[in-house]
């Protein structure tokens, strides 16, 4: 549904390019479980170079109206957010943004935009990787950026052109046949993140369960509204200590310990010391990301075999 789409060389250029729309004394407020790296970008990067940033959790209009400042430009916004998959009402952030003259980016990696199309709610632009669900075969590094209007499509092609974060024809032949199966892989994420989720509710080794398709959610009623569908991404919180994550971590065979997700096979990762080790403990401690908790890209695997990994992974011995 946008003006225009442009290809980048990660999911990362495509966020250093978008951020590079505000100039040094602008402020942005972004979701406090966002992407490790997009926090890194933000906070170890782009702050350096003038930008002020204030992470909040992005359900709650008053606290996002009491972040506003005079020099806010910019809400950042990630639905299903990394890690916490938690929901951001989009009519309610748009409206916010509206009122206050503020360009509305969102991060629609989780979602696709096969579960969800940000521009129905009057999103700005859009970023994704690509590298994750729309290619969708874990053999590629990509990102992408979708504009809303004309003034933006013509501002992104110059700083993609000036910033040389450009995707290389191969990797975009790669992901151009990934999209071609999107919607079928997509239905099928989100059948096996159900088995699992719903699996995992009833554990005992399990204390919590992060899925945006269960009704005890917070975000569910939200999410329901406004996606097509609740995507493949699990997040558990184990009991126990941080000995139960290693020791379930170490013991699954059919999902892979890696940090990346959203392709066709299945994996598990440790936010605290993988892809949210660059958030700081307090910040993560602050933002609800445990020490105890999983993060499970649900693949395309029979979903019996996943939740047999599971159990025996989970399996007091
Ligand atoms: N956005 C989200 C939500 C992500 O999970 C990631 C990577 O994990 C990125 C952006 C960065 O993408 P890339 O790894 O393609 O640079």
């Amino acid at each position: 549904g946008g003006k225009a789409g442009f290809a980048f060389a990660t999911g990362m250029a495509a966020e250093a390019t978008a951020i590079h729309l505000l100039k040094a004394g602008d402020h942005i407020i972004s979701g406090d479980d966002v992407y490790g790296g997009t926090y890194r970008l933000f906070q170890d990067v782009m702050c350096d170079f003038g930008l002020e940033f204030t992470f909040l959790r992005m359900d709650n209009c008053q606290k996002i109206e009491e972040a506003i400042k005079p020099n806010t430009r910019m809400l950042w916004l990630e639905t299903p957010s990394n890690p916490l998959l938690n929901i951001v009402d989009l009519e309610m952030a748009v409206d916010i943004a509206k009122k206050n003259n503020l360009m509305t980016v969102i991060d629609n990696t989780f979602s696709t935009p096969y579960f969800l199309r940000p521009f129905e709610y009057g999103i700005d632009l859009i970023v994704h990787s690509t590298t994750k669900y729309l290619n969708g075969h874990c053999d590629v590094v990509g990102g992408a950026i979708v504009t809303s209007t004309d003034e933006l499509s013509e501002r992104v092609q110059f700083l993609l052109n000036a910033m040389g974060t450009c995707a290389s024809p191969f990797d975009c032949w790669l992901v151009l046949r990934g999209i071609e199966t999107l919607p079928v892989r997509m239905r099928q994420h989100e059948t096996n993140a159900f088995a699992v989720a719903n699996y995992l509710k009833q554990h005992p080794a399990v204390k919590r369960v992060y899925y945006p398709g269960l009704e005890s959610h917070p975000g569910y009623e939200v999410a329901k509204r406004q996606m097509k569908g609740f995507g493949g991404m699990v997040s558990i919180e184990l009991n126990g200590g941080s000995e139960a994550v290693h020791t379930c971590l170490r013991r699954i065979k059919v999902f892979a310990m890696a940090e990346s997700l959203g392709g066709v096979a299945s994996l598990a990762e440790h936010p605290a010391t993988m892809s949210h080790a660059s958030m700081p403990k307090e910040h993560r401690e602050k933002a609800g990301i445990s020490d105890q908790l999983i993060r499970l890209s649900v693949g395309l695997e029979n979903s019996d075999d996943l939740i047999e990994d599971l159990r025996q992974a989970l399996e007091p011995r």
